[in-house]
This record gives C-alpha cells, structure tokens and sequence, in this order.
C-alpha cells in the first residue's frame, strides 16, 4: 500500500508535511480505524498545533522543499524496538536527549544526507531494494545510531560556550512549553508561550538553524584535543 492509498483509506489529504496536517484532523476517527486507543494523538498532536501557532519562532524542521526534517538521537534509536521518530525530535531547539545526555544528530554520519519524510521505505537504501527500520538511513541503507554519540558531560572544556550550554538546556524547557501550553518565568509565574517564547528567541536563548551542529562540535573537539597535547 502507497502513502497515498494509506491517506486515502485513512480519509487524510496527503501533503509534504504529514505532521502539520495530522494535528488539525479528526483524530479519534484515525485512531479507531488504526486500532489504537483513543486520545493516543492528542500529546504530539497538542505540541504540533501550539507550535505552528507562534508568531515568531518556527520550531519545526523542514526540508528546502517542504518536507518534515528530523533530527535522531542514536541512543534512543539503538533502544527502540520498533524504531520510529517521536515528534519531538521535529523542534528546532531539541538539541539534547535527556535520557542519554547525548546531542542530537542532524544527519547520516556516512552520507550526511538529513532525515526526510515521508518517505517509501520499499524503495528506499542504496540499492532502492527498500529498508527494513526507520533507524536506517533512506539514501545508504547504513544503521543510523552507529554514529559515536557526542555526550555532552564529556565533552572537553571550552567546547561549548556558555551560551551554547544554555541553549542545550532550554531545548528541553521549549518542548515543554509547547506540549503544556505555558511556561513558568523566573518569578515562578505561569506565563504564555506566545508572548515568553518569542522573547527567548530573541535573546538567542534557543537554538536554531546551524548553531550547535554535531560536526562542529565534533570538530572543536578535536581542536581542544590537539590544544591540550601541543602543551
Ligand atoms: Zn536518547
Ligand atoms: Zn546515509
């Protein structure tokens, strides 16, 4: 069965940003003909809808083309039984897997190409002969979390900035907001995102677009490495 087919029997329009238009659609009807308990879509669908809403930050990923980018943790991919992309892994400033205090790769570590979908999974890998799991990179085929994951605790000093580290941290505090719907300011007040999140991202305390990029981090790393050895 094609995607188009799947939309057709699941009575979904079919686009190149499947996510953004699953969160506006009648979920309970998606969830009964799957099978799946009722509400299973409301979380990721909550997060998607408050996401798109804000004026001024763009949190979600997209290719030049329109279609949903993802980044992976390699940890979390290597635990899943059945891999998939949690939702998540969609928000720009998710840079940090707080389960694995590891960064979140933007690529494939043998061809770099990023992590697009949708995608047919029967005609994809290096020979177009189909891939088996989610967690195995569309254009090579190669498992995508044999990569050598970037722990930030052990990371040499000075490879991250300040900054930098903040921004790792509030990844996290950004997802929450947007799956909760508001936020807690330094007062201890519930305040809203539209008006909070806007105001992080101009005072550039959320990550977004090349900044923290593994390769560059990996890179510095190295840097620091040598530094410390030619002393
Ligand atoms: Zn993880
Ligand atoms: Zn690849």
């Amino acid at each position: 069965m094609s995607l188009r087919e799947l939309c057709r029997w699941l009575e979904i329009p079919y686009r190149r940003d499947m996510d953004a238009g699953f969160c506006n659609l009648k979920t309970r009807q998606v969830e009964a003909r799957c099978g799946l308990r009722p509400r299973v879509f409301d979380f990721p669908c909550r997060m998607l809808r408050v996401g798109s809403a804000l004026r001024t930050v763009r949190p979600a990923l997209w290719s030049e083309r329109g279609r949903s980018r993802y980044r992976f943790c390699p940890k979390c991919f290597e635990d899943q039984h059945t891999p998939y992309l949690p939702v998540h892994w969609r928000f720009d400033p998710w840079r940090l897997c707080f389960k694995h205090r590891c960064m979140m790769e933007d690529a494939c570590w043998k061809c770099h190409m990023p992590i697009l979908l949708p995608e047919k999974m029967e005609q994809g890998g290096a020979d177009g002969k189909g891939i088996t799991f989610m967690s195995q990179c569309f254009h090579c085929s190669e498992l995508l979390w044999r990569v050598a994951p970037i722990y930030v605790d052990q990371l040499a000093p000075l490879v991250l900035s300040p900054l930098q580290e903040v921004q790792l941290q509030n990844g996290c505090a950004f997802v929450s907001a947007i799956a909760h719907g508001y936020m807690t300011n330094l007062l201890g007040r519930a305040v809203r995102i539209a008006k909070e999140l806007p105001l992080m991202e101009r005072m550039q305390l959320l990550a977004s677009g090349d900044s923290l990029s593994p390769n560059a981090i990996r890179q510095r790393e190295l840097l620091e490495e040598e530094g410390w050895q030619d002393c």
